[in-house]
């Protein structure tokens, strides 16, 4: 999947009440980048702004989305970790 790909998928994913995708083009191309990087790598698309500790349990926390709604980002600052996903 390239990265036009991925943006597709994640704004059909945006298709709700709460979210969208970050409107800044610029930082959701770095992180759909870091997300392919790690599908390449591990198989997985992993969060690319949080770091693995090589444990299965860890990497399920990681795939993207994650649980970013219980995130104090999402609570403070209206967005998930990496700035991916906002509120609307
Ligand atoms: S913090 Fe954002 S980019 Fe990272 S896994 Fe969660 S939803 Fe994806």
């Amino acid at each position: 999947m390239n990265k036009e790909e991925l943006k597709q998928a994640f704004e059909r994913f945006t298709d709700n009440n709460d979210f969208n995708l970050n409107p800044d083009r610029e930082h959701i191309g770095f992180i759909l980048n870091g997300l392919i990087e790690n599908e390449k790598k591990f198989g997985l698309k992993l969060c690319p702004c949080r770091l693995r500790d090589g444990t299965i349990e860890r990497d399920f926390e990681l795939i993207c989305p994650c649980n970013f709604k219980t995130q104090e980002t999402w609570k403070t600052k209206g967005m998930c970790w990496c700035g991916l996903f906002v509120k609307k």
